[in-house]
């Protein structure tokens, strides 16, 4: 049997300008690290209104790989922000399992899905919005209390709480979650 291939977004000048913006390049040995948005810890990169894996996506710009719908793109190095080829592969959703358990990165799942999958299907039903900030009152109280200005800022911070520096200035200002202390 021919598996159908994930549906394949549209790389256009302007598309690939925004994901190398995101990514900063470095020898074949090291972690090219995202530095756009994340979600569990994996870039995301929205292109047309869907949400992408960031490094299935450089995958493919750098390979020409793309994987099927039953494959997704596994890190061979334990950093899930990283986007170079040379540390990714194409895998089954099994194997990616197995090699989560063996690395000891306990799987992460929201309600149920794998978020490094790639599935436009799910995608374009509106369940993965590529955002995916799971605040809580104690996380909220947490980012308030460590904020130090001009030292310990957003960008820390986001990084931290695995967050967008957008979101902990929404709770740092209290344009969000003003309803906790
Ligand atoms: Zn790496």
């Amino acid at each position: 049997m021919r598996h159908r291939k994930t549906e394949l977004p549209k790389f256009t000048e302007i598309v690939k300008f925004k994901i190398y913006k995101r990514l900063v390049k470095k020898s074949d040995e090291e972690c090219w690290e995202w530095s756009g948005n994340q979600c569990n810890g994996y870039g995301r990169i929205l292109i047309d209104g869907k949400s992408f894996p960031a490094h299935a996506v450089v995958l493919y710009l750098e390979t020409g790989n793309w994987p099927d719908n039953t494959q997704v793109v596994c890190h061979k190095c334990d950093n899930k922000k990283c986007c170079n080829p040379n540390h990714l592969y194409i895998g089954t959703q099994k194997q990616n399992t197995i090699d989560r358990s063996k690395s000891g990165l306990t799987a992460t799942k929201i309600n149920g899905r794998h978020k490094c999958v790639v599935k436009p299907e799910t995608i374009a039903r509106g369940v993965d919005k590529g955002k995916c900030v799971k605040l809580n009152d104690d996380i909220v109280k947490q980012i308030r209390s460590e904020y130090v200005p001009f030292s310990v800022g957003y960008e820390v911070l986001a990084k931290k709480f695995n967050v967008a520096p957008s979101t902990i200035r929404s709770v740092v200002l209290r344009l969000k979650w003003s309803h906790v202390d």
